[in-house]
């Protein structure tokens, strides 16, 4: 229902106030995106004004748009976005897989010179670096493929992002004549996010290097993440990065902690946690890495950290707990840490990440190519476990739980 309650809403903004009965929702979003062909074009026209006055010449501005129309995908996306929620584990077992841990490993090793330089000039844990790298494109497999004229065009023309849509456009223009990419090139997410480290323009325009010294600001080149990876340090470091200091450490809070301290608007020095008799999850009294706030992303059932100044840096790109989180646990992952200590409050059936590579590996065996497996109960794997029930004879439920592994691990694959 959430879907379809989108979908109308998509209708009636791109239209005004047409009609449009449920079931004919995808027909109705093609005949409205052709008749809102003329009107963006309209308004490409009309927006060209507005870029001359903002020192973009005309032969800039006519270049970037050859070609370009409304995208219909970036609308779409856009629309969708917002119904997208998940649970802290949940995200965090796929941000941090171990497939993406082993991939940094092998990129540590592959780029171990150009990071050595990056970390020496920027003052920036290339972990950190690789973290970010592996979490907005997979280490430059997934940067997008949309243009980003268009996405961005798209966006300040549909409305719900207008203001976001002609501020980066604007920005986006001025990266094209500046000549650091050209127009067909500058490739990227619906978002208007680019290349390896994902980068908005006026992100770009206020930190992107040009580490390889050709000239160009390069952060899309498939084969030389340089650009990228410097551009990305030097975000860091405007942020306020410190080298050689966590983001936050694991602890074990006493049994009569106050939880009116878990906030991250409460700031205190490990030496005044020591006291109030935190410790770390391992043993041994909490070092001191300046101030920091108890942190419990899942409540006071799941694992419980202190985070210091790197947390809020890390937030400084991409303004989410869990992204911090995810950054900062994947770095420690790469340099060869463990997960963590305490359990998720995952509820009951869930499976453990662990317990989910198990149940892909299993069904690998039992002859559905899954592939490797990532621990990502997604789509192929929900198929799989439906194939293997009805292979079964039970009434399929679709669900990998522990029910479903009990049973996996007795047919014995
Ligand atoms: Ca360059």
């Amino acid at each position: 229902m959430r879907i379809l309650s989108t979908a109308l809403v998509v209708v009636i903004t791109l239209s005004g106030a047409a009609m449009v009965q449920a079931n004919d929702i995808s027909k109705a979003d093609d005949i409205i995106v052709a008749q809102t062909q003329s009107g963006f074009q309209r308004w490409v026209k009309s927006f060209r004004a507005v870029a001359l006055k903002n020192g973009v010449t005309a032969r800039t501005y006519d270049r970037a748009f050859r070609g370009v129309k409304l995208n219909a995908r970036v609308v779409k996306l856009d629309r969708k976005q917002a119904e997208f929620s998940r649970e802290i584990w949940d995200y965090l077992d796929t941000a941090t897989s171990p497939k993406r841990v082993k991939n940094g490993k092998a990129m540590l090793v592959k780029y171990k010179k150009t990071l050595a330089r990056i970390e020496q000039k920027y003052g920036v844990d290339r972990e950190v670096v690789l973290a970010v790298w592996g979490l907005e494109s997979s280490y430059g497999k997934n940067m997008g493929d949309i243009n980003i004229i268009e996405a961005l065009a798209t966006l300040a023309y549909d409305g719900r992002r207008e203001k976001f849509g002609r501020q980066q456009l604007l920005e986006a223009l001025r990266i094209i004549q500046r000549g650091d990419i050209t127009p067909d090139r500058m490739m990227g997410s619906w978002a208007g996010a680019m290349g390896h480290t994902q980068f908005i323009p006026t992100s770009y325009q206020a930190f992107a290097q040009d580490f390889d010294g050709d000239g160009k600001r390069n952060v899309w080149d498939p084969r030389d993440p340089s650009d990228a990876l410097a551009s990305t340090a030097n975000y860091f470091k405007k942020s306020g990065w410190t080298k050689n200091q966590p983001w936050g450490v694991e602890v074990k809070l006493p049994k009569d902690f106050y939880y009116g301290n878990a906030s991250l608007k409460v700031k205190a020095t490990p030496a005044r946690w020591n006291e109030l008799g935190l410790r770390l999850i391992r043993g041994g009294k909490i070092p001191n890495h300046g101030k920091g706030s108890v942190f419990l992303p899942a409540g006071s059932d799941g694992p419980a950290f202190i985070v210091f100044k790197n947390f809020q840096v890390i937030k400084r790109y991409n303004n989410a707990n869990s992204y911090a989180m995810a950054v900062g646990h994947l770095a420690d992952r790469i340099k060869g840490g463990g997960y963590f200590a305490q359990e998720w409050p995952r509820g009951p059936g869930a499976l453990k990440l662990d317990e989910k590579l198990e149940v892909q590996k299993l069904l690998n065996r039992a002859g559905y190519d899954l592939g490797e497996p990532d621990g990502i109960i997604g789509p192929k794997t929900i198929d799989a476990v439906t194939a293997i029930q009805v292979s079964w004879g039970q009434q399929p439920s679709g669900k990998a739980d522990q029910e479903f592994l009990k049973v996996l691990r007795k047919k014995a694959y």
